[in-house]
């Protein structure tokens, strides 16, 4: 792990996140109080089935959601020690996209069809560095040198629809690097590419955190891509986080039943494109969720408590770093593993 004084601030830390969608007749709630707190050069992974708010929360926390029809709320939102709710708005849309950005899945859509890439990574440097276009030009080389991609002095004129998949992912996690930010959250990048350029692309993420010393926050439904670089999860279920633990502890005794039925329902973690799919059940719709816990209609290890009360997010006794939402969770964690 990047190597930072455990002073220093964390790279985010967010308390009680909650997006309701009020568009249509209903209010549909699709984060519910979600903390999230990634340290500085860590690769923090939130894994979920497909609905599970994870997008949502990274639109939230990339200030992508001040629109109408959705209401956000957060009690603190701090990157980098600098409180973003404090901040005037124009100060904070420039911390969105240098100090924090944001890769997504389809990166060919993210990219500008009409420029070439040399010039949207050197716009970057011109906009917030003020740097000369020669200049930004020289920087948009270097960046494509650092996630490597070959030729870069000419690749540099080339547009986007002349590149590969893979390549254009690779630009984008440029874009995401160019300012040096805090944090980069990447949402389930390398879900539209084959698993030899995925496996390359989670390398890439994972050699600029080292070099760059940013926190990277993966999204994903993959537990074999968790596995591969996390080395924090925080597993989210019907918008809300059900168990935060380091990589190992959570694949080695996982604390909630639904990170137990994800990991039973995986063969082998070493294949790619493991995926959650395979539990029965499916989760509540978001406006479905009652009083107790929104995994109990599917748990296992359900009893009538916990379709009454929901177990509130607290640490695991005697596991530093670990926290769980469970009435159950001490037989989860008791439970002989295979
Ligand atoms: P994930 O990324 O985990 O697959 P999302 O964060 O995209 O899930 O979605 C979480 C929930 O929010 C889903 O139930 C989804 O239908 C709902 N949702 C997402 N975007 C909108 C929107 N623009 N309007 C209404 N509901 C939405
Ligand atoms: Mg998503």
């Amino acid at each position: 792990m990047a190597g930072s004084p455990e002073t220093a601030p964390p790279a985010l830390e967010l308390r009680d996140l909650t997006v309701t969608f009020t568009g249509a007749a209903h209010e549909s709630p699709a984060v519910r109080g979600v903390d999230l707190v990634i340290r500085r050069g860590e690769t923090f992974v939130l894994l979920g089935e497909s609905g599970s708010g994870k997008s949502v929360t990274a639109r939230a926390v990339m200030g992508l959601l001040d629109q109408p029809g959705v209401r956000v709320g957060m009690t603190s939102a701090l990157l980098g020690g600098r409180d973003l709710l404090a901040m005037p708005e124009r100060e904070r849309r420039l911390l969105r996209g240098s100090a924090m950005t944001l890769v997504f899945q389809d990166a060919l859509s993210a990219l500008n069809p009409v420029l070439s890439v040399g010039d949207q990574i050197g716009e970057l440097f011109r906009v917030h560095r003020g740097l000369s276009r020669g200049a930004a030009r020289a920087e948009a080389v270097r960046l494509l040198e650092l996630v490597g991609i070959p030729a870069a002095a000419e690749r540099v004129r080339a547009y986007p629809h002349q590149l590969s998949g893979g390549m254009r992912q690779r630009i984008l996690i440029a874009m995401a690097v160019a300012l040096e930010p805090d944090l980069l959250i990447a949402d389930e990048p390398t879900t539209a590419l084959d698993v030899t350029v995925q496996a390359q692309v989670l390398r890439l993420l994972d050699r600029l955190r080292r070099e760059l010393g940013t926190a990277v926050l993966l999204i994903t439904h993959d537990l074999g891509v968790a596995a591969e670089i996390a080395d924090r999860v925080a597993v989210m279920y019907a918008g809300r986080i059900v168990e935060t633990a380091p990589v190992e502890e959570l694949y080695d005794r996982p604390a909630h039943p639904y990170t137990e039925a994800l990991l039973s329902a995986i063969p082998d973690l070493e294949r790619p494109a493991a995926d959650l799919r395979s539990i029965p059940g499916a989760p509540p719709a978001p406006g479905a969720v009652g009083a107790g816990c929104a995994f109990a209609p599917r748990c296992p290890r359900a009893t009538a408590l916990c379709a009454e009360l929901r177990p509130e997010l607290g640490e695991v006794p005697g596991m530093p770093g670990r926290t769980v939402a469970c009435h159950h969770a001490k037989e989860a964690l008791d439970a002989v593993r295979d």
